[in-house]
């Protein structure tokens, strides 16, 4: 009845003659919580030194401080309603511009060598697709030659410049997929994800306080539990890393303390819990839509960048997810067709690779939900995910009672082993 096979897209083939492994080269990536003011800054430089110390060739890539992109967006709609995409681009890529600058200017005063470079200054070819640019390319001549004069380099994540030559961003979250790809790029023996939280959890911990933090997690879990809700990652840095085998270690930037490491699943992963963790997520529309044939209505949403998740379809009907509610409405209004939406539902997910050979999970699963009397109004699967939308009100309620039931919150389920 249902389907979801959430689009991967194609990635680029970076440039073989930089891509053979440099022995020694780390790239750590650094959100905006942990970028947050001139303290913080003043650690993560410590940080970028004392790896440097150890002998690494040292790439760093920074978010903007705390809020700094909401603000700027935020400044961009007091001017213009409707601010021009490529003016929204070169005014939100600043942000990551100043945490770069003055942490190189903390690493001097450390007596270290250090650069900090744009996202184009790095090579970072995008396409022209404004807000949401893809990489299509990584020059690294320009890193090679800093990290050979022994410097540490500091990229300005998130950004990019495009094919036309113009500042270009990879979407909300994107500093993620620059150090991801730099990684790649650079052959780095793994990208180190520093952030606010300690590592990837087997479900939110403000909404189940029972929820463990993950030691090991497969590139297709985490690709499942990014799509769905888990918010520590974004998406497409996760398919970057799989298609380019790179490691990830997403880890705590206030302590010393391991995190959690993505990588190709293991045998030692499915031997542990069969399911890996509990996802939801508030944010999605459902739409109803008739009167349109499949391609024409999927390829308009393309067009337009929506990225629809479940889609089901029954006769004429079309139900599908979308996050993206006014460029939805938009496309569905330019189609001419018959449409509704609705915004009371949420989704929870239950993600494992286990789940692949292991029949009884959806069973378990309806069985809960069902005692707690919570009617599922749409699901979808996937071979290690099943996804229920139930009324929103009810979502955090569930994901408790799918955690307890999947025993998420015992020891065997943090997957440890070196
Ligand atoms: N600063 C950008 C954002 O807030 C990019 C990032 O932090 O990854 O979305
Ligand atoms: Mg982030």
């Amino acid at each position: 009845m249902t389907t979801t096979t959430p689009e991967y897209e194609s990635l680029p083939a970076l440039a073989t003659e930089e891509t053979a492994t440099r022995a020694g080269t780390v790239v750590m990536k650094f959100g905006g919580t942990s970028v947050a003011d001139v303290e913080r800054l003043k650690a993560v430089a410590q940080r970028l030194v004392a790896a440097r110390e150890a002998g690494n060739r040292v790439v760093a890539v920074l978010s903007a401080m705390g809020d700094t992109t909401d603000d700027l967006v935020r400044l961009a709609h007091e001017i213009s309603p409707k601010p021009k995409a490529r003016e929204l681009d070169m005014l939100i890529s600043v942000g990551e511009r100043i945490s770069c600058s003055l942490c190189a200017m903390a690493i001097h005063d450390l007596g270290h060598e250090a650069i900090s470079l744009t996202g184009s200054q790095a090579g970072i070819v995008t396409d022209t697709a404004h807000g949401k640019a893809k990489i299509v390319d990584i020059r690294a001549r320009r890193i090679h030659e800093a990290l050979d004069a022994e410097r540490i380099v500091l990229v300005a994540g998130f950004q990019g410049v495009s094919t036309d030559f113009d500042i270009t961003t990879l979407g909300r979250g994107g500093s993620d997929t620059t150090a991801v790809a730099l990684a790649a790029a650079l052959g780095a023996e793994a990208c180190e994800i520093y952030t606010d939280v300690d590592g990837v959890h087997t479900a939110d911990p403000r909404v189940v306080p029972a929820a463990r933090k993950l030691h090991a997690v497969s590139y297709e879990e985490m690709l499942e539990m990014a799509a769905s809700g888990a918010r520590v990652l974004q998406l497409r840095s996760v398919e970057f890393a799989r298609s380019h085998d790179v490691k990830l270690h997403v880890r705590s930037s206030f302590s010393e303390a391991e995190g959690t490491w993505i990588r190709e699943e293991d045998k030692r992963m499915l031997e542990k819990a069969l399911i890996s963790g509990v996802t939801h997520s508030t944010e999605e529309t459902i739409y109803r839509v008739e009167g349109v044939s499949a391609a024409r209505l999927f390829e308009a949403l393309a067009d337009a960048h929506v990225n629809v998740d479940t889609v089901v379809q029954a006769g004429d009907e079309f139900v599908f997810s979308a996050p993206d509610r006014s460029e939805t409405d938009a496309v569905l209004d330019g189609l001419g067709v018959q449409w509704s939406s609705r915004d009371d539902l949420g989704q929870l997910s239950i993600i494992g690779a286990g789940m692949r050979s292991h029949p009884g999970v959806a069973a378990k699963a309806f069985a809960t939900l069902e005692e707690l009397g919570i009617k599922t109004e749409l699901v979808s699967t996937s071979p290690i995910k099943i996804g229920f939308f139930v009324p929103r009100g009810k979502v955090e309620e569930a994901v408790r009672a799918l955690h307890e039931a999947f025993e998420l919150d015992s020891t065997e389920a943090v997957r440890a082993h070196d």
